[in-house]
């Protein structure tokens, strides 16, 4: 059977979100459940799939069909595209399976023209109906000039500040009709000088154009990065749905909002939202106009008030989750646009998760399953200090549209926001408005600051989608983006000035106020408790210092999966003696280095003993890129000159000497130790010496250190070097009269130590993926110089992601499944673990849970996020 690509309103159901987008299969949803939805169509994600695969063509099959759906939807509302008595208008919209908001393309009032226009304004003697309907048509023009033909807005904006500025007025709502026909007629000639062909006339041309330029749209670089961002795959592709329009502009007792069931913000359990009379959609969320509070659409139209709360309440009660609607108010009568589950906060995300498990709504597996590991991010990054912020003056408010503590410099424009950032500033992106090119600024920002928009703006919802901090609509801002500063509370800010902003309170503050830590209390705790009895994998961490150990403790870390000794050397005091080692050129010399160096390194095993409290800790043995260490000032290479007794020459020779063309494919990892034992030596002696002295102080922690090799290629390599860990460490033992087990194990990061698994497994007690070098090799990426070209990649599709960010299941994965079937067909109870960067990204926690690794190690701050994400991947599993 031919596919079905157009789908009624009456056709869909909320399960067929892959088929119809979230938009419509809720647009259905709510049609099936007796709602009042203007009755359409959707167009389904496999005729975006399709225009692709036809090379941007919609064809001839999936236009047929679109234009029998809309003849049966001219019929269901018994009005017709282009027809002088009872015309139909339509938008177009799209609607991916996952919400994209603000990524894509939607066009309002489609099906006008000139002939249209003049009949609906013979057919109805009102005067505002007249101004109505040229509102209606001069915003058709502008959009579909815009989103469908990419005629840029500013040319119709300019038009339109000309025409308040003639007609002296400040707002759209107080042009005329006159005002607004004669603006209709500049917009076409604008559009004819920009395209050189007339505007287009006939409905059924207008509505092929916006379909094409909606699945176009699904490639647009914005909703590139936005997928990205939230790993949506390309090959989903975008539904689009045709609806008749209702007028939310049509006169005063029309309006148009969107609320939300809960606050998105806060999580609370109250109705939110916002509502504007005599608008369009748009209005509501470009932040054009600021809107007032959905309490107040009571007064103004309590019946569609009244039966608007109740909708709410059965579609909370039918969708078991926080609602985000868009509806509108024609003639007083309500009509509902769309519905879904509503973008919020993690803070509001945990307080409704656990808000539905005490209302009976969700099970604890569910209310797990609800949070978006990468939104915790926020959460554990630092709010305002609170003493800092008692003393602090606000110098104003706006609305607190995404939680979070930001400080920076002050910068106007994204493309600043991002040169900035690239130089290593923290800036606040401050905006009249922010627009959906923006988002890269915004995501370069610590914060976002703008003048207009409410909770819904933009602004608003992106920000909380990315987890960054934002006030938005702080009216007493004078903003001037042209000259690069604006006032505030009576003093003048210019770009680089420092502000800071409670995306909470809505305060904004002059200059830098301290932050603190986050810690995981109330609700977050609740969830990871939930979370900890469904996970499978261990969580481990990657930490090199005391302090990092004692904070990832702090956020559920069981222990140290990585801790990179070398990075212990680049403290200033230390660095010297890390430089002696490396440019020694006889073993003597080379000894007496490291016997500098032991102090150090045993010391901070102990700590990170401690800080662990008995949960295993795995050291990795040196694994320095040499090059990285050697010094490159004169100033530095006189002093190491000095201290080691020779001339500035013979030290740069040697420096000379280290140099290599492929630093991160040479001297490192194990075959430092296979050139130098020495070094082996001295770390082992370090690690034993810390563990039994920890082990005294807390006989009961059972400690068990894991000496982790990097490197390994072939197994020969690991015997050479294992054979200098046993020797050393059993005698550091024997010497101390002690018992103390111990383990040496791998990283696997090398493709052939993958490939020889089994044999390696012989010898190694324990498996370590470090996914960092393995990508890299699988690959042959260089991890220090990808990220130059990978843009191209992106741009050309080649990737959709980061393989250094987002695991490449597909090949790097194979690798990774191999070894551990191989290591454990030898050693079947064999631990196998994961420390590069993977380790701490959801989908990829997901992949190591299915090839049943037993930890996955990631930097302090992600390990909630891993415990949330290894929690996931268990439940879903289990469904599966
Ligand atoms: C790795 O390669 O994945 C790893 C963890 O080690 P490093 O990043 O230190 O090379
Ligand atoms: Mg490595």
């Amino acid at each position: 059977m031919a596919k079905k690509y157009c789908y009624l309103f009456t056709e869909g159901n909320a399960s067929m979100r892959e088929l119809l987008g979230g938009k419509g299969a809720n647009l259905a949803e709510m049609t099936n459940i007796g709602l009042p939805v203007p009755q359409g169509f959707t167009i389904t994600t496999e005729a975006c799939t399709q225009y692709y695969d036809d090379g941007r063509k919609i064809n001839d099959e999936i236009m047929s069909e679109i234009m029998k759906n809309v003849e049966i939807m001219e019929n269901i509302n018994g009005k017709k595209f282009g027809d002088l008595n009872n015309p139909l208008l339509v938008s177009v919209r799209s609607g991916a399976r996952a919400s994209m908001p603000g990524m894509m393309d939607t066009i309002l009032n489609l099906g006008l023209n000139d002939e249209v226009v003049s009949a609906m304004i013979a057919g109805n003697p009102d005067p505002k109906f007249e101004r109505f309907v040229y509102d209606s048509y001069r915003r058709f023009i502008q959009m579909f000039s815009d989103v469908v033909m990419e005629v840029g807005k500013k040319y119709f904006e300019q038009l339109i500040d000309k025409m308040k500025e003639e007609k002296g007025v400040k707002f759209d709502v107080e042009l005329t009709a006159a005002d607004l026909k004669e603006l209709a007629k500049q917009f076409k000639a604008e559009y004819k000088k920009q395209l050189g062909e007339d505007f287009p006339s006939d409905p059924k041309v207008q509505l092929y154009e916006a379909i094409r330029a909606v699945f176009r749209s699904w490639d647009n670089p914005r909703a590139n990065v936005y997928r990205r961002d939230n790993d949506i795959p390309y090959s989903w592709g975008t539904a689009v749905n045709v609806m008749p329009m209702v007028f939310g502009n049509l006169n005063e007792n029309s309006g148009t909002g969107v609320a939300f069931t809960r606050d998105p913000a806060t999580g609370e359990k109250k109705l939110m939202g916002e509502f504007l009379t005599n608008a369009q959609g748009e209005d509501v969320v470009a932040g054009v106009r600021t809107p007032m509070p959905i309490a107040q659409m009571a007064e103004k139209f309590p019946e569609a008030y009244k039966q608007f709360v109740e909708v709410c309440d059965l579609l909370e009660k039918h969708y078991h989750d926080m609602q985000d609607m868009e509806f509108t108010v024609e003639n007083g009568k309500l009509y509902m646009l769309q519905c879904r589950n509503g973008k919020r906060t993690a803070q509001a995300a945990l307080k409704i998760a656990c808000d539905l498990v005490d209302e009976g709504m969700k099970t604890p597996a569910e209310a797990v399953l609800m949070i978006d590991p990468r939104n915790l991010d926020t959460l554990l990054h630092p709010q305002f200090d609170a003493k800092a912020l008692k003393k602090a003056v606000p110098i104003g408010k706006g609305l607190g549209a995404s939680p979070g503590a930001a400080c920076g410099q002050i910068v106007f424009n994204a493309a600043d926001a991002e040169a900035w950032k690239a130089k290593g500033k923290k800036v606040v992106l401050v905006r009249l408005e922010t627009s959906p090119e923006d988002i890269t600024g915004m995501k370069a920002a610590q914060g976002i600051l703008t003048v207009r928009g409410g909770m819904t703006s933009h602004a608003a919802v992106v920000a909380r989608g990315m987890g960054t901090c934002c006030v938005s609509g702080c009216g007493d801002i004078v903003m001037d983006e042209e000259n690069k500063r604006f006032t505030l509370a009576g003093k003048e800010y210019h770009e680089g000035d420092y502000i800071s902003i409670d995306g909470s309170t809505g305060n904004i503050y002059d200059g830098i106020i301290d932050t603190v830590d986050a810690t995981i209390g109330g609700d977050f705790g609740r969830i990871m408790g939930w979370a900890d009895q469904f996970r499978k994998l261990q969580v481990r961490t990657n930490a090199d210092t005391p302090r990092d150990a004692k904070k990832a403790r702090e956020l559920g870390a069981e222990g140290i999966g990585l801790c990179r000794t070398e990075h212990m050397f680049f403290d200033p005091e230390r660095i010297a003696a890390f430089r002696e080692m490396i440019c020694a050129d006889t073993k003597e010399e080379r000894e007496t280095a490291l016997a500098k160096i032991m102090p150090y390194q045993q010391q901070d095993f102990e700590a990170l003993f401690e800080a662990m409290e008995g949960n295993p800790v795995t050291i990795r043995f040196l694994d320095p890129p040499l090059h990285e260490f050697v010094p490159t000032e004169d100033e530095e290479i006189e002093l190491l000159a000095k201290a080691q007794g020779k001339s500035v020459e013979t030290i740069k020779g040697i420096i000379q000497g280290l140099h290599e063309s492929n630093p991160m494919m040479g001297h490192r990892g194990c075959r430092l130790t296979v050139t130098y034992p020495e070094i082996a030596v001295m770390q082992t002696k370090a690690v034993i010496r810390a563990a039994l002295a920890v082990t005294a102080k807390h006989p009961d922690w059972k400690l068990v250190p894991e000496i982790m090799i990097p490197l390994i290629g072939e197994t020969k390599e690991f015997e050479f070097v294992k054979k200098i860990v046993v020797a050393t460490a059993d005698e550091e033992i024997k010497k101390a009269n002690a018992c103390l087990k111990y383990e040496v194990g791998t990283m696997i990061e090398i493709p052939r130590a993958a490939l020889t698994a089994d044999e390696i497994a012989k010898e190694a007690e324990f498996f370590c993926f470090g996914t960092n070098d393995l990508t890299q090799m699988t690959f042959g990426f260089s991890r220090d110089d990808a990220g130059k070209f990978l843009p191209s990649y992106y741009d050309t599709k080649i990737f959709e992601n980061d393989p250094f960010a987002k695991l490449d299941q597909v090949g790097v994965g194979k690798l990774m499944e191999m070894a551990v079937k191989l290591g454990r067909s030898v050693r079947p109870e064999m631990q196998c673990g994961i420390c590069g960067e993977h380790g701490g990204d959801p989908t990829s926690v997901e992949f190591c849970h299915k090839i049943g690794l037993t930890y996955v190690s990631c930097s302090p701050f992600r390990v909630p996020i891993a415990r949330l994400a290894a929690a996931q991947a268990a439940i879903r599993s289990k469904g599966e």
